[in-house]
C-alpha cells in the first residue's frame, strides 16, 4: 500500500493537507495522526469495514476494543445517558488524556467495541487530531499507531517505522506531549474505576469524586484469579526487542544492584541500557546512558519513556535496566508501563 506522508505545521496554513486525510478517513481509509497523549491509527468509528483494517494493520487481537476520539463534549448520539459523574469529568478533563467508559448506542458498530456493549471515548488536547475529526464528519476509531506489542509512538518518525506501506497516510505533528495513553476510567460502575493508569492521575480524578480507585489488577502481573477488566491491559505491551527488568529500590541500593547487573553482563558478552533520570546519571560509568528526565518532574519521564525503550532497541541493547518510580501521581502510569515492557520482571533491593 502507499502511505502519504503528510507533515502539518500548523492549523491554519496546512488545513488543505488535514482535509487530505480527513478525506481519506470519509472514504474507509486508515490513517495516522498525532494526539497529546501518543500517536493513534484512525478510521472512520461508524464503519465497520474502515475498522477491520485498523486490526489488519497494527495485527492487533480482534478481542481488544478501541477508542473512539470526538471533536466535542457533546457525546449524547453515541452512549446512553452519562451519569453526572461523567459529565463533571468531560466538564473537567476535556479535551485531555482521560478515556471514559460507557454504554454504547448501536450506532457503534461491534467491531469497534470488540462485542462489548460499552465504549471508550475520549475528546483529545491536540489541534490537528481535533481539526481531523471534524473534518472527516464523523467519529474517529484510534488505538495507538504501533504495530501491536512495541511501545506506543510519540512522534511521526516512529508511525513511519511501523506504519509505512500499511496506512493510507500518516499525518505528523510536533511530538506528544504527555508520552503515555490516555488514563481509562469504567463509568458504567459505581464509584468509577481506574482500568489504566495515564496522565490524568488518580489525584486528579478524586478531586471529582474520592471514592474513584484502580482495578487492583492493573500493577500486578496478571493471573487466572487477578485479570485486568480492560480486555487489552492482558497482553504483553510496550516491549522493545531487548529484555527490560526493573530495580525497585531506595536510591543507594538501586545504583549499587543496577552497577553489579551492568558489569555482569558486560562480562557476558552482552549490551546494556541504562534507563536513568539525570539526579543518577554520573552515577554509571559502563553501560549506555538513557536519560528520561529528572525525578523533580514525572511528567517529562512519561513524555520520554516510550521514545528511549525505543531507542535501546535502536542502540542494539540485549538488556535494558531501568530504575523503578515512584507509585504516586503520573508515577504509577510510568510503573504500569514499564512493568508491562518487562513482562514484571522486578528486582527488589
Ligand atoms: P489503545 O488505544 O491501543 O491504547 O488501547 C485501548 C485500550 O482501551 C485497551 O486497553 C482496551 O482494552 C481499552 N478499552 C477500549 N474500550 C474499552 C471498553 N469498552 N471497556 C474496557 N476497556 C476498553
Ligand atoms: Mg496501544
Amino acid at each position: 500500500m502507499n502511505t502519504d506522508i503528510i507533515k502539518i505545521n500548523n492549523i491554519v496554513d496546512d488545513k488543505e493537507k488535514i482535509n487530505e486525510a480527513a478525506k481519506k478517513i470519509k472514504n474507509g481509509g486508515i490513517v495516522a495522526f498525532p494526539t497529546e497523549t501518543v500517536y493513534g491509527l484512525g478510521a472512520d468509528a461508524l464503519n465497520e469495514e474502515a475498522v477491520k483494517k485498523i486490526f489488519i494493520a497494527k495485527g492487533r487481537p480482534q478481542d481488544n476494543p478501541l477508542i473512539v476520539h470526538v471533536a466535542s463534549k457533546n457525546i449524547d448520539g453515541l452512549v446512553e445517558d452519562t451519569s453526572n459523574i461523567a459529565k463533571n469529568l468531560i466538564d473537567k478533563f476535556w479535551p485531555g488524556p482521560l478515556t471514559l467508559i460507557l454504554k454504547k448506542k448501536p450506532i457503534i458498530p461491534n467491531i469497534t467495541s470488540a462485542n462489548l456493549d460499552t465504549i471508550g471515548i475520549r475528546m483529545p488536547d491536540n489541534e490537528i487530531a481535533l481539526k481531523l475529526i471534524e473534518m472527516s464528519g464523523t467519529v474517529i476509531a484510534a488505538p495507538s499507531a504501533n504495530i501491536s506489542g512495541r511501545p506506543s509512538p510519540t512522534d511521526v518518525e516512529r508511525c513511519i517505522e511501523d506504519l509505512s506501506g500499511r496506512v493510507d497516510c500518516i499525518l505528523g505533528g510536533h511530538k506528544s506531549d504527555i508520552g503515555l495513553e490516555s488514563t481509562i476510567l469504567d463509568c458504567t460502575v459505581n464509584p468509577p474505576l481506574v482500568l489504566r493508569p495515564g496522565g490524568v492521575t488518580l489525584e486528579m480524578l478524586r478531586e471529582v469524586d474520592n471514592r474513584i480507585d484502580i482495578d487492583p489488577a492493573v500493577m500486578k502481573k496478571s493471573t487466572n484469579d487477578l485479570k485486568p477488566k480492560a480486555p487489552g491491559m492482558k497482553y504483553r505491551h510496550y516491549a522493545p526487542k531487548a529484555k527490560v527488568k526493573i530495580i525497585l529500590g531506595e536510591r543507594k541500593k538501586t545504583i549499587e544492584k543496577m552497577k553489579e547487573m551492568v558489569d555482569y553482563y558486560i562480562d557476558n558478552n552482552k549490551k546494556v541500557c541504562i534507563l536513568t533520570v539525570q539526579e543518577n546519571e554520573k552515577e554509571y560509568e559502563k553501560g549506555i546512558k538513557v536519560v528520561l528526565g529528572s525525578r523533580e518532574n514525572l511528567f517529562m519521564v512519561a513524555q520520554n519513556l516510550f521514545e528511549s525503550l525505543r531507542k535501546c532497541d535502536d542502540l542494539g541493547a540485549d538488556i535494558i535496566l531501568a530504575e523503578a518510580y515512584e507509585q504516586k501521581g503520573v508515577g504509577i502510569a510510568i510503573m504500569n508501563r514499564l512493568n508491562k515492557a518487562a513482562g514484571f520482571d522486578i528486582i527488589e533491593v
